[in-house]
């Protein structure tokens, strides 16, 4: 698998899907849902992890991904196949739906398939430490140093009040910054570049640290993928 899958990838495939044109011709490697059609219905999937699925215990453990990615993830995206067919939707990309779709189902599901996908890229067994470069820069520029962000990020996550995303993001005027969303939320809907993120649902912690969320936050710091934050950085 590829393991440095970065945004612009990612979005890159995901705007192809109109090329596609049967279920056979999805690249295997698809970091993102794709549209593709077979015999004129549009299908999305639900794109391989980049990892095995013990890869990243016990940070994350392999029970959690077969509820979190086999059931969580697998559903918003099988919702999505139910839901767009004969719509306004129809034939778009999941992140053209979630840019979009008005606040509702459609846009909740096209939102969660998007942001799962994020976040088990944003994820590597031989993650965490410091990023590098422009990425670093830009963190020390708007945190004052990595701790400074590490404390952001981790408080915005915990502190989240009930589902939801914490995330960095790269602000219109270039300057990052952590942000909050809630339940299915994505910062692309406020104009802001994701660049990583951390999923604060009780289903992504609860089988490994029950009603612990600092715990699964602190934890989850051994887990980043920097090549992919920095990928996702205009270039
Ligand atoms: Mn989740």
């Amino acid at each position: 698998m590829n393991h440095a899958l970065n945004r612009r990838d990612f979005v890159k495939t995901v705007t192809g899907m109109v090329a596609v044109t049967a279920l056979s011709a999805v690249p295997e490697k698809c970091p993102a849902e794709q549209g593709a059609t077979k015999k004129g219905k549009l299908m999305y999937t639900l794109p391989p992890l980049p990892y095995p699925k013990d890869a990243l215990a016990p940070v994350i453990s392999s029970e959690t991904i077969d509820f979190h990615y086999g059931k969580h993830h697998q559903t918003y995206v099988d919702n999505l196949n139910k839901m767009v067919p004969g719509t306004e939707f129809d034939s778009l990309s999941v992140e053209q739906i979630v840019l979009k779709a008005p606040a509702g189902p459609v846009f909740n599901n096209a939102a969660q398939a998007w942001n799962h996908t994020f976040y088990w890229n944003g994820l590597t067994p031989k993650g965490g430490g410091e990023p590098t470069g422009a990425l670093a820069d830009g963190i020390n520029k708007a945190f004052g140093t990595f701790a400074g962000f590490k404390e952001a990020f981790s408080k915005a996550a915990v502190s989240q009040f009930g589902s939801g995303w914490a995330w960095l993001v790269r602000k219109k005027d270039g300057s990052l910054a952590v942000v909050q969303t809630g339940n299915a939320g994505n910062p692309m809907t406020a104009g802001d570049t994701p660049l990583w993120t951390c999923d604060v649902w009780e289903h992504a912690y609860y089988i490994d640290y029950r009603n612990a969320r600092a715990k699964y936050v602190d934890q989850f710091w051994g887990l980043v993928n920097w090549e992919f934050v920095s990928g996702n950085l205009p270039k």
